[in-house]
């Protein structure tokens, strides 16, 4: 059966005036085509001609297919060069701006997050990963080599100390920077209350190296923070030298008093 809509067309949107006129007059035949690939129920009117490239042109349709509102249906055609007849190129159902559509592609890699990390799973470093800085620099270029660092190189790989990467400056600043604003920084409600800093804390275990100027490792089993690196400016109630107070020690209890009536009986 042969689709009225056809016959009332042609629609007349804003054309661009480059367009060619055969494929924009082609709107009952890209209407016509859709119809017979889709089914007339779920093609609407006519919204737009989009020029794509010399006498190639693509129509708009709306699509009143349930569950995609905000889609719509385009069809290209074409005209071959020195020819009068045009012909369909393809026809596509796509999302307009309302449309709803699934987020766009997120690689697997930019999607682990910090502690999604469980046992057996892998994730090796990017290859220009500029936390890691090969062994043999010492991961710090501001200090001054006192010898050749290709010795110091053969010399740690033959008593098997070296390793083939080390942490780089930005590798140690980034982590510096994180501690530091994270939960064991000076900045929680646990160190604000704090009875002292870990800096004089005697469950601080420093660490060796530049990060041990602003960092130790909490060793107190009692604390919240027992095992992680800490910022020498953080602090808890578990402080070697947190004291109770007054108030919060034990009630005295009041003087004993002497039952003068009563007769007790006391064994020898
Ligand atoms: S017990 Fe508290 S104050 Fe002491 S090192 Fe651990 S976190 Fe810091």
């Amino acid at each position: 059966m042969r689709d009225n809509r056809v016959m009332a067309e042609p629609t007349t949107p804003t054309r661009d005036p480059r367009l060619d006129a055969a494929c924009a007059d082609a709107a009952p035949l890209a209407r016509q085509h859709l119809v017979d690939t889709v089914g007339e129920d779920v093609v609407g009117d006519h919204l737009a001609i989009r020029r794509e490239g010399e006498r190639l042109a693509t129509h708009v349709f709306a699509s009143t297919q349930p569950g995609y509102r905000g889609w719509t249906w385009s069809v290209t055609v074409a005209r071959a060069s020195r020819q009068r007849t045009v012909t369909v190129c393809e026809v596509v159902l796509l999302p307009g701006d309302e449309a709803i559509v699934a987020p766009s592609w997120t690689p697997y890699k930019e999607r682990v997050r910090p502690g999604d990390l469980g046992p057996g799973d892998l994730l090796p470093p990017e290859a220009d990963d500029a936390r890691l800085v090969p062994g043999f620099t010492a991961g710090d270029p501001a200090t001054e080599p006192l010898v050749d660092p290709s010795t110091v190189r053969s010399v740690a790989d033959e008593v098997g100390m070296g390793r083939a990467w080390v942490l780089s400056l930005e590798g140690r600043d980034l982590a510096a920077e994180r501690w530091h604003e994270g939960e064991q920084g000076p900045d929680v409600p646990l160190a604000q209350q704090a009875p002292g800093k870990c800096s004089d804390c005697g469950f601080t275990v420093r660490l060796a190296g530049p990060l041990g100027l602003e960092f130790g490792v909490c060793a107190n089993g009692m604390a919240n923070d027992d095992g992680r690196v800490v910022a020498l400016d953080h602090g808890c109630g578990a402080h070697s030298d947190a004291k109770l107070s007054r108030s919060s020690g034990p009630v005295p209890l009041p003087p004993p008093v002497i039952d003068t009536i009563a007769v007790d009986t006391l064994e020898v």
